[in-house]
């Protein structure tokens, strides 16, 4: 079966308007208002994130007739009447109740795939633990089940497309992973299209990092801001960059791995083979390693006891250990805020974003490490970069990867 796409820009820009809710044509008219004329009145500015480079500008009777041609295509459908606005009613239209997206999260120890509707809703979400280094065909098996899982449960007969989030760099043009240190056996698979043979529909891959920040351009802290970081720190460190409502992925796709930006010349060794790495401070495992040398040293107690008794030590007990106030685990979490301060006021600085969200499981440290973060960013980053700034921990959790994922495909195939 096959699924329509748009014929035109002017109707993947409605598309997309149509992606954050249903919305009358007269509203719709207000949106895409061609410039008006020098007598007429002001222009209205383009909705954010709209329609990104394309012309979203169309007369009335282009907007109705792209509509009546979108509801056609089965894209779009009417939806009743729009309250009225002092005249004849308008009649509302949305994205068809058929439409589905599927969001697949690929982390370095679990897989997240979800379904969501047209308006990127999320109908339904499985996860379960999964270990990344078992090598694609295992993993994109699991994968698949969980999919087919959720095809059982009615939730979709045919998926529009499907976005996949991986834990490693990414070459965006040929959906491939590219020498991804935590995914041995991945190196150039061709995941993209795998899971778009297998699914039937189109697919896009990217790296963990941008498709949450996509998750929370969509349905989380950002969803008013098109400049924005957002910093990830979990079993590796990264960051997505999003410009006038876009990520921004450099020219071979590896912008905002500030992971292994030095931050000291003498420091530990890291595992991409330099020396003194953000992610060799701060990283899941460098925090581990530095809590299980604080237990064996006697500097916690609380630590002590959990090494002893699970054999190791993870950024969660290192959390749970704060949450109890052990002073040794209060200081490995400021020290890592230090450090990711350091090299997040560097890129304040370079980037005067509107926004920073800090994300993944470090992050769940919770507020002593954004505390320490804040403090050193608008101590060492200019005064009018940072006047205006807030620092904030993200709020999606699990969600931000699978929405952000349903967010890229619905962006490629809301294109045209
Ligand atoms: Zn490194």
């Amino acid at each position: 079966m096959k699924t329509n796409r748009p014929e035109n820009a002017h109707q993947a820009a409605l598309l997309r308007l149509l992606r954050d809710g249903p919305r009358s044509r007269a509203e719709l008219a207000d949106l895409t208002a061609e410039p008006a004329t020098p007598a007429g009145a002001p222009v209205t500015p383009p909705p954010p994130g709209a329609a990104f480079g394309h012309p979203w500008r169309m007369s009335r009777s282009k907007l109705n007739a792209e509509l009546d041609r979108l509801v056609e295509l089965g894209l779009a459908e009417p939806d009743g009447l729009a309250a009225s606005r002092g005249g004849r009613r308008s009649s509302r239209v949305r994205l068809s109740h058929a439409t589905r997206f599927a969001g697949i999260d690929i982390g370095a120890t679990s897989v997240d795939v979800a379904v969501t509707d047209g308006e990127l809703r999320v109908l339904g979400h499985v996860s379960e633990p999964c270990d990344v280094r078992l090598g694609p065909a295992h993993v994109l098996d699991r994968v698949l089940t969980l999919a087919g899982k959720l095809k059982e449960q009615g939730l979709f007969t045919q998926l529009h497309g499907t976005g996949i989030g991986v834990p490693g760099p990414v070459s965006f043009a040929e959906g491939v992973p590219v020498v991804p240190p935590i995914m041995p056996g991945w190196d150039r698979y061709p995941v993209r299209e795998t899971v778009s043979q297998e699914l039937g529909c189109p697919a896009m891959l990217d790296n963990d990092v941008n498709i949450m920040a996509l998750g929370e351009l969509h349905a989380g802290l950002a969803r008013q801001v098109d400049d924005f970081l957002l910093v990830k720190i979990g079993t590796g460190i990264g960051c997505g960059i999003v410009v006038d409502g876009k990520i921004y992925r450099g020219v071979s796709g590896s912008a905002g791995d500030i992971g292994h930006i030095r931050v000291d010349e003498l420091g530990p060794v890291c595992a991409c083979g330099n020396t003194g790495c953000l992610e060799a401070y701060f990283g899941g495992a460098a925090l581990a390693g530095q809590a299980q040398a604080a237990a064996r040293a006697g500097a916690s107690p609380y630590l002590a006891e959990r090494l002893a008794t699970a054999g190791a030590l993870s950024a969660e007990d290192v959390a749970a250990a704060a949450a109890q106030g052990d002073v040794a685990a209060i200081q490995l979490i400021r020290d890592g805020g230090q450090r990711v301060g350091q090299v997040l006021a560097g890129l304040v600085s370079f980037f005067n974003p509107g926004l920073v969200i800090i994300a993944g499981g470090v992050a769940r440290l919770g507020h002593v490490l954004l505390a320490e973060i804040r403090s050193v960013v608008y101590r060492r980053s200019l005064p009018l970069a940072t006047g205006n700034l807030p620092i904030v921990l993200s709020e999606l959790e699990d969600a931000a990867g699978v929405v952000g994922a349903a967010r890229l495909i619905s962006d490629h195939v809301y294109s045209a």
